[in-house]
């Protein structure tokens, strides 16, 4: 047994807890990251990699901006694996419902300075040729990016190494609290600061946090390069991400770098099992198709699950945990999580050094959780 005391130790090496171990090395202190299978290897690996401005709240739109403007700092330095690619996000608008929210979201965009273009059907057939007809048009949000996660992770979990942090994987960690981390081998790390960042099992290791598993599938096709260009998604995504009661689909279609168009996506509460549920995929692929008919013809290469960390309210957990001043939270990003990833670091290192955060932290504190939901 061992006892090295370190500044703070990371519980989970997903991009988020990567994302934290870097900036808290960067800061200077001596860091842990610990993981209980590989680096990335939990939702992180199963993730779209759409790094994506969204708006069903204020502070839903601050955080995902202030982390886009991190991911954009930092392109000239990623590695060719991340696949850093900035094709642009175009939501797609069926009929004259979707147009108004295609107006709405292009207003509340331009008035917090993302620049977006309203597109009418003929401007939304000219850069995306295999969408079907008669849609109604679409909002083109150009700065939105694509990346490939688990490679960002391990970027890194590296730049955090090189400024000295450890790195321990197939390290399962039983315990965290009152400044102790208990692994399963029955080793002992301490730290006056310990980062619960275990994604959709941070409840495990943290009992009384109110996450749960939403489980999504993703098929990746083979390579047909120029048949998409942009990350299209369907505006009926907000009503599908919204649903806490239901399974739902939404037509969501990535472009790789590789010419493989990667189709999402589902999201289920209460299934557990990381099978692929052949019904839902199902479902996910018609939806898909009634977009892009010609998707029907292409060959799939692999479908796999995983599972989002969901809040009540949607958004992280991301400070201080009440009764034990030592705990600390970075987890429930459910589906934006490598967006967010970056801007959660930094808002995690600021409060470990006690600093002014760059955007008020106040609405992912962990403490407006337990007041809200205990009144829920
Ligand atoms: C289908 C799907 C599509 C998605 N698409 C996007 C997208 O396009 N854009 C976007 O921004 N987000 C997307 N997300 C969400 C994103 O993938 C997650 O929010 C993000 O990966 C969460 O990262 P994390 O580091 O918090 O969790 P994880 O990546 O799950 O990491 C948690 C880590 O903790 C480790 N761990 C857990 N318990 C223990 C323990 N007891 N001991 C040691 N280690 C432990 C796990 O092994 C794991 O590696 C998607 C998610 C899914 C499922």
């Amino acid at each position: 047994m061992s006892n090295k005391p370190f500044d703070v130790v990371i519980v989970g090496a997903g991009i988020v807890g990567a994302a934290c171990a870097d900036e808290c090395a960067r800061r200077g202190m001596s860091v842990a990251l610990i993981d209980r299978d590989v680096i990335g290897g939990g939702a992180t690996a199963a993730g779209m990699g759409h790094v994506v401005v969204m708006d069903d709240s204020e502070a839903q739109f601050a955080l995902t901006r202030y982390s886009q403007k991190l991911w954009h700092s930092l392109r000239t330095e990623f590695p060719d694996d991340i696949e850093y690619e900035q094709c642009g996000t175009i939501w797609v608008a069926v009929d004259d419902e979707e147009m108004g929210e295609v107006r709405r979201k292009h207003g509340f965009y331009g008035e917090r300075g993302v620049s977006t273009q309203v597109l009418n059907p003929k401007e939304l057939r000219a850069l995306e040729p295999n969408l079907r007809d008669g849609l109604a048009g679409g909002l083109l949000v150009p700065e939105d990016v694509v990346v490939y996660p688990p490679c960002a992770a391990r970027f890194f979990t590296e730049r955090a190494q090189k400024q000295g942090a450890q790195l321990f994987t197939t390290a399962s960690v039983k315990r965290i609290g009152q400044g102790q981390v208990e692994l399963s081998g029955g080793m002992q790390l301490s730290a006056p600061r310990i980062v619960n960042a275990a994604g959709a099992w941070a409840a495990d290791l943290t009992p009384g946090l109110e996450i749960k598993k939403r489980k999504g599938h993703l098929l990746i096709t083979d390579r047909y390069p120029a048949f998409l260009q942009h990350q299209l998604v369907e505006l009926g995504y907000l009503k599908s991400a919204h649903s806490v009661t239901s399974d739902s689909v939404a037509f969501n279609v990535q472009p790789r770098r590789t010419g493989q168009i990667l189709i999402g996506s589902s999201r289920q509460y209460g299934a557990e099992h990381k099978e692929v549920d052949h019904a839902i995929l199902t479902r996910m692929l018609q939806r898909a198709q009634e977009y892009m008919p010609a998707l029907v013809a292409m060959s799939a290469i692999r479908t796999w699950t995983g599972f989002r960390a969901a809040t009540p309210d949607k958004l992280p957990l991301i400070g201080p945990w009440s009764g034990d001043k030592t705990l600390f939270l970075a987890t429930g990003h459910e589906g934006l999580g490598i967006t967010t990833s970056l801007g959660t670091a930094k808002l995690l290192a600021d409060v470990l050094t006690e600093k002014t955060t760059e955007i008020p932290i106040e609405p992912y504190l962990p403490s407006r959780a337990r007041e809200e939901f205990a009144h829920a």
